[in-house]
């Protein structure tokens, strides 16, 4: 057992820390205000190659490994989360669908770009009538010849106004359930393909969301990812992958919350003595730094485990449910101890707040994640 990272990983885990620190930092409170996709920082990780990190160089990609997207992931989101999650939705959401079940064709014609950079992905998966229960979704495909016809609509769909390729899930029989439900390439400006307004939002706010629309929306029948009726286990598979990042992301805000809460605590004095003097603040400090590490190892382990070729679905789910709820406690717990300054907009604690909360919520619910978790201990 070794618990260290590689050093190329130690060293691509510097270079993202530098990185985040020179270009996020700087802007990640105004893109947060403003609800603005930062495209400058996504230019630049597209120069430095980290837009596929681990997908092959065949296609554009890194050639890595997927505990060093994670650790990327990490470093990022301490700065911004939002910036983070565009970073996961679309390299595990968007791309990795393509990179797993496409064919060679799709790979070069549609993951090449997303690696590159050059294209942004989003995954549509979510319905207004069909959330956790993934399987009532209601858009359809209906086959006419060599194309598909998709009808419906999809919401909360992350990176939705930016991308330019979308993943998108239609039932293609509804007789089979699950088993009917198959998973398509749609690139954006195809016909009948239009893009709600972006939701503006409690936190991640630099994440762009939105409705999408399919009415009539004809695709040639070589955008269908996989097999028809494959398409429920293609977004399973791609949501085991995605939580590893919800968690790595949960870790940097609560890193984040906690570094800031040692330089406050060690600065603000009360009493004629730094607050970091007290007891009580002392064990808010402890607690958050024993949690943030159990967080990270239980993360680490699910990735490690995806590099093995080994079963994850359980540790991606328990990963997920504790870093999510553990960044929650703590990044309210940050708050607290900056006084009444945490709840002043500005300070980075009062952000990291509102950006934990939707890790508890999206690529399946805290209760989705206990649902994975005791399915699998009690199998
Ligand atoms: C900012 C944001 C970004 C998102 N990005 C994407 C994206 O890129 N692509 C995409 O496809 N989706 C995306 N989503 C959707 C997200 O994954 C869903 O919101 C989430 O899965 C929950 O679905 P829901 O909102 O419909 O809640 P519901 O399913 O309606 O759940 C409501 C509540 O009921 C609970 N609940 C539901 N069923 C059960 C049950 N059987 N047992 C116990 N409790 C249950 C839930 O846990 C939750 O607390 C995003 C959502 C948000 C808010």
């Amino acid at each position: 057992m070794d618990f260290r990272l590689t050093e190329e990983q130690e060293l691509i885990q510097a270079n993202m820390r530098e990185f985040a620190e020179r270009y996020v930092d700087p802007i990640a409170a105004s893109i947060d205000e403003e609800s603005r996709y930062p495209a400058e920082v996504f230019a630049r990780l597209a120069e430095m190659g980290w837009m596929g990190i681990p997908y092959s160089q065949e296609y554009g990609g890194a050639g890595s490994d997927y505990l060093t997207f994670t650790v990327v992931v990490e470093e990022l989101s301490k700065s911004c989360a939002a910036t983070g999650f565009t970073l996961s939705c679309h390299t595990a959401l968007a791309s990795g669908p393509i990179a797993n079940f496409g064919t060679e064709e799709q790979k070069k014609q549609y993951l090449t770009p997303l690696c590159q950079g050059k294209h942004i992905g989003a995954f549509a998966l979510t319905e207004p009538g069909a959330g956790t229960d993934v399987g009532a979704g209601s858009t359809t495909a209906e086959s006419d010849g060599d194309e598909y016809i998709l009808n419906g609509t999809k919401t909360f769909t992350s990176n939705g106004p930016i991308a330019d390729t979308f993943v998108v899930f239609a039932v293609t029989d509804k007789t089979k359930g699950t088993k009917g439900m198959s998973a398509f390439i749609v690139p954006a400006g195809t016909p009948g393909l239009s893009v709600g307004a972006h939701f503006f939002k409690m936190g991640i706010r630099a994440s762009q969301t939105s409705e999408i629309h399919l009415k009539n929306c004809r695709i040639p029948k070589q955008n269908l990812l996989g097999q028809e009726g494959q398409g429920f286990r293609i977004a399973l598979q791609t949501l085991d992958n995605g939580r590893i990042q919800v968690a790595a992301q949960a870790v940097g805000i609560a890193q984040a919350a906690l570094d800031e809460s040692v330089k406050y605590a060690k600065e603000r004095i009360q009493f004629g003595k730094p607050i970091s003097a007290n007891q009580a603040i002392q064990w808010m400090i402890a607690d958050m730094a024993t949690d943030i590490s159990a967080a990270r190892f239980l993360t680490y382990h699910a990735a490690f485990l995806k590099d093995q070729g080994r079963p994850y679905s359980k540790e991606a789910a328990m990963a997920k449910v504790f870093a999510s709820e553990m960044a929650n406690r703590h990044a309210s717990k940050a708050v607290q101890i900056h006084g009444g300054y945490g709840y002043i907009k500005g300070q980075k604690v009062e952000r990291l707040m509102r950006d934990a909360k939707i890790t508890e919520i999206y690529e399946g619910t805290s209760e989705a994640q206990r649902m994975v978790i005791s399915s699998n201990v009690l199998r």
